[in-house]
């Protein structure tokens, strides 16, 4: 039995951290591979490491270079101390330097947070240190090699019991270094995981797992046990943030579950992300998530719908402007399309007039801050009443509903609302099948 465990940057933020983390791992001794973040933030106040990083590197110019390196540099000699351990990164920093001053890459740049808290983790556990940019590979063009990674680490960790990889970089066949984007050791856990077949990928992060809503609307929302790898992407999509949207594909693909644990309550299961299960969510709903900043273009033309082609006309014109559309609910003579408003407001004049041009339409609308929320879960399907729940909620909390549109999927069910009524809304969601459990 093996586990691939990945630690999140709060859970390295300083030795007391370390220390939680190195008794999680000695506590199972199935947890081989470990993937570590770069240092994150201790308080809330806090610079990440990462982002030192990048702020180094742009100034290897300049006067501030040095005080911006001594501080990266004491973050690490801080954990070491802490650890008490006689590991010195002095070497790794000259060559760190030097490639500064080089101007090697960001990316470089960046990666050095995972590598020297690999370094580290290492020590501080007895494992062996592996480079990831030994095995996970990108193409010359930058993208993500799946296939040999994947032969890569297979070979690479074959006898190699126990080690530390860490995450968010890997490296072109030349050797250049390619990050992941922000948050990016996620998705190495995966890989590796996915790699070498394990029977579980471990993410501690700092929250006991995945919760049912946003914490900064509802305070203390209660965490879910067990979600599907779907209703996880659609919460992601809508903005939860729990994994790296890129982290799920190479463990769903060997079907090995992810535990969502915390770093500083190990003794919680946290969430279990799975392909599907036959536990029943305690509650008809899995999760519930939103965003703000959208826009409707509403359009009204008699005898649209027998208008064969309408519908493409429009979109085209938005793929004309390098737009893409979220929702288009649709009537008898009227479509409306929902927009991301930052993307739309550069553009608007063009489509307009492109959509007066492509289909003559009697009548067109725009509306702005609007929000899009999504109440997901798998429970949905089996559980009549759901919609009515919403409404009723919703018009109990006197929240005017804008949009409605349910996922041929039944997995979830998206309303529109006005921004001001986005928390408000979630708040009267929430309450009627979490608070009153139904
Ligand atoms: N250290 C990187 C970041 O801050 C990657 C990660 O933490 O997953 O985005």
């Amino acid at each position: 039995m093996k586990k691939v465990v990945k630690f999140g940057g709060s859970s390295l933020a300083s030795a007391e951290q370390f220390k939680k983390v190195g008794a999680i791992i000695r506590a199972d001794g199935t947890r081989r591979y470990v993937v570590p973040s770069a240092p994150g933030k201790r308080f809330s106040e806090d610079t990440k490491v990462t982002d030192l990083l990048y702020a180094c590197y742009r100034a290897a110019n300049e006067e501030i270079f040095q005080k911006v390196l001594a501080e990266i540099k004491s973050r690490y000699q801080e954990i070491i101390d802490g650890l008490e351990l006689s590991l010195s990164l002095e070497e790794d920093f000259k060559i760190l330097e030097d490639n500064f001053r080089k101007q090697i890459g960001e990316e470089y740049a960046a990666s050095r947070g995972e590598y020297l808290n690999g370094k580290i983790m290492a020590a501080y556990l007895g494992y062996t240190f592996v480079d990831p940019a030994e095995m996970i590979r990108f193409d010359g063009n930058g993208q993500f090699d799946a296939e040999i990674t994947e032969a890569l680490v297979a070979k690479r960790l074959k006898d190699v019991t126990e080690a530390v990889v860490p995450g968010f970089y890997g490296a072109k066949e030349n050797g250049e270094i390619k990050t992941f984007s922000r948050g990016g050791s996620d998705i190495t856990g995966s890989i590796i995981a996915g790699a070498l077949d394990v029977e579980l990928y471990e993410n501690w992060t700092d929250v006991s797992g995945v919760m049912v809503t946003d914490p900064r609307i509802i305070p203390n929302p209660k965490s879910i046990d067990t979600i599907t790898y779907r209703e996880l992407r659609e919460l992601s999509y809508m903005g939860a943030t729990v994994l790296h949207e890129d982290a799920i594909f190479p463990v769903r693909k060997a079907g090995i579950p992810i535990n969502i644990k915390n770093t500083n309550a190990p003794e919680e299961d946290g969430t279990m992300i799975v392909e599907d299960t036959c536990k029943k969510p305690p509650y008809t709903i899995t999760g519930i998530a939103g965003k703000k900043g959208f826009c409707s273009l509403f359009i009204e033309k008699s005898m649209m719908n027998a208008e064969i082609g309408f519908g493409r006309k429009v979109l085209q014109v938005l793929e004309e402007q390098g737009i893409s559309f979220e929702h288009i609910p649709s009537g008898i003579d009227t479509m409306t399309i929902y927009i991301h408003q930052d993307e739309f407001a550069e553009k608007e004049q063009q489509v307009i007039s492109g959509i007066h041009r492509a289909v003559n339409p009697d009548y067109m609308e725009l509306e702005t801050d609007l929000a899009l929320i999504a109440i997901v879960g798998r429970g949905m399907r089996s559980n009549r009443g759901t919609a009515a729940r919403i409404f009723a909620a919703l018009a109990h909390a006197n929240i005017n509903v804008r949009m409605i549109d349910q996922g041929s999927s039944e997995l979830n069910v998206i309303v529109g609302v006005k921004d001001e009524d986005f928390e408000p809304a979630i708040r009267a969601i929430y309450d009627i099948f979490v608070e009153t459990q139904i």
